[in-house]
């Protein structure tokens, strides 16, 4: 594929057969928001062919930097499309419709980083082993095509209903290793990536690193130097020593697995392979770890979403009363008990998750190693920040989420239609929930609604900051003309200076002249 082909050029042949020919609209309904990236959101949707529920990853290639969108989403395409792994997203096709392609792959229930994110306490032991060994012989798989994942970290372990652990997120995926480009989240980054330069050359051990820092997030809920900017953390990670688990509480295998995932320099790392036999993960745990898991935190999502239901409606019912000002102080007390009967610490405004940012900048010298490296990167660099979508109220362990833009659901309650005076909370509820689709995740609502603000306010902040450089772009411009049409008038009136200088003198010496004669005829 040529790298400078247009954005939605079909013409290449192989671009072309990556795409279904339909029309999504007709083929994906009950589109709901359950992610949000820079790319564009992740819909849960049902395919109306065979009723199968599926994950739809909508990627627009429209606006500024049109064709190196496309681009990246020709390469995430062509990358699902040849992964064949129980431990990998499974990939359904891709559509395309008004300048955005359709990513259609299974529905999983949510992240490993979500688990993090509603018991706000660290995983066990064994979970950790479970999730750990199921993103590893995903990894394995990818390694022993010479494929790199490159952005391994809790947000990209996917959690399906049965149990199954998958890789998901290949936007930053190498499609052959050796790979050299700076790529990846900071926080998760092996040190070989971050000084990766011209004659920097990485392979699979670079996830092998990546996994270790999810074990550490698992058990600590956040990454080693995640209280630094990202820039400063890049620094820490290339020149320190390795991060080890903090708490003396986990047992010795797990402390060893990270210890050997964490090996500064790659050749004394393990490969994915070796550590497949690693005694940490072949321990005999309980079949059913993951699902339980999964089950206790589809629970807590059910409870943590009918308390913020229950506040968000008082808060609009004493509004509609009082005013805009009133407040609702039993539920937000109900909704901080809850959080420490669960083992919170923080309260729900505290806990506000950080966006991930993938930095994808490509090599300084593409030229130099365009052979090595050929189909990885694009040039450029990429900024992208991971934030979700709007929904609300559950009904056993389902979630009902809502297109953002579209009707509220807390505004809801309050329509005469739906809201009999004489109905209890619950019947209301049931009254509202009625004639939705349920699904269920284990994504909270205010998870996915606080995401979708800040992907709000990620996005202000970047008009904010492209209108600021619009503005010093055109200020400097002026500045130039400016400058240039004062030198041309200093230049002029210089010219007119010399000019009457010039003139002065003449003037001056033809008098001396003639006066010098008169003196001299009186002489
Ligand atoms: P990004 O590049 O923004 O990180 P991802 O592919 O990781 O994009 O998707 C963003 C979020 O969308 C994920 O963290 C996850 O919560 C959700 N998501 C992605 N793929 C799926 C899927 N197949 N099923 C369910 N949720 C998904
Ligand atoms: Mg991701």
């Amino acid at each position: 594929m040529p790298s400078n082909a247009r954005a939605g050029s079909l013409k290449d042949p192989e671009v072309a057969e990556l795409f279904f020919k339909d029309d999504p609209e007709k083929l994906f309904v009950d589109l709901r928001e359950i992610g949000h990236g820079s790319f564009g959101a992740v819909y849960f949707a049902r395919d109306i062919r065979n009723n199968e529920v599926v994950a739809i990853k909508k990627m627009s290639y429209s606006g500024k930097q049109s064709n190196e969108k496309w681009q990246d989403i020709i390469k995430e395409v062509k990358f699902l499309q040849k992964l064949r792994h129980p431990n990998t997203i499974e990939y359904k096709g891709c559509y395309l419709r008004e300048h955005t392609a359709w990513l259609v792959m299974e529905y999983c229930l949510g992240s490993a980083s979500d688990l993090l994110e509603v018991h706000k306490k660290p995983l066990q032991e064994v979970e950790i082993a479970a999730i750990t060994h199921g993103a590893l012989q995903g990894l394995a798989y990818l390694h022993s095509h010479n494929m790199i994942h490159r952005d391994v970290k809790a947000g990209n372990i996917l959690l399906t209903e049965p149990g199954q652990v998958k890789l998901g997120d290949f936007g930053s995926a190498s499609i052959i290793a050796p790979a050299n480009s700076f790529v990846g989240t900071p926080y998760w980054m092996a040190p070989e990536v971050i000084l990766a330069m011209d004659e920097g050359q990485y392979d699979g051990k670079v996830d092998v690193w990546s996994l270790g820092i999810t074990c550490i997030e698992l058990a600590e809920r956040k990454p080693p130097l995640f209280n630094m900017n990202a820039m400063s953390a890049l620094y820490h990670i290339a020149q320190n020593d390795s991060p080890l688990l903090q708490s003396s509480h986990w047992s010795e295998y797990f402390r060893n697995f990270v210890d050997s995932c964490l090996q500064k320099i790659p050749q004394d790392r393990p490969t994915s392979d070796v550590l497949l036999k690693h005694r940490f993960l072949l321990r005999e745990r309980p079949q059913t770890v993951i699902m339980d898991l999964i089950q206790r935190t589809k629970d807590a999502v059910r409870e943590l979403d009918n308390l913020q239901y229950r506040k968000m409606k008082k808060i609009l019912f004493q509004e509609a009363q009082n005013g805009p000002n009133a407040e609702a102080p039993e539920e937000e007390e109900e909704v901080e008990q809850f959080l420490h009967r669960t083992g919170t610490i923080n309260s729900m405004e505290s806990s506000h998750s950080v966006p991930s940012m993938s930095i994808s900048a490509s090599s300084q010298s593409s030229s130099v190693n365009s052979l090595a490296d050929a189909s990885d990167d694009d040039d450029g660099a990429e900024i992208a920040m991971m934030q979700e979508g709007e929904h609300t109220v559950t009904s056993n362990s389902s979630v009902i989420h809502r297109l953002p833009g579209h009707d509220n659901l807390y505004d809801d309650p309050y329509q005469p239609e739906m809201e009999p005076q004489s109905s209890s909370s619950a019947a209301r509820r049931r009254a509202y929930c009625r004639n939705r689709d349920h699904f269920a995740t284990i994504r909270t609502a205010s998870l996915v609604t606080r995401q979708i603000q800040e992907h709000e306010q990620d996005s202000a902040l970047r008009d904010q900051m492209s209108g600021y450089k619009r503005m010093r772009r055109q200020h400097q411009k002026q500045l130039l003309a400016l400058e240039n049409k004062l030198r041309a008038e200093l230049d002029e009136h210089q010219l007119r200076l010399d000019k009457e200088l010039e003139a002065h003198r003449n003037n001056f010496s033809c008098r001396g002249r003639e006066t010098g004669q008169e003196a001299s005829g009186y002489l």
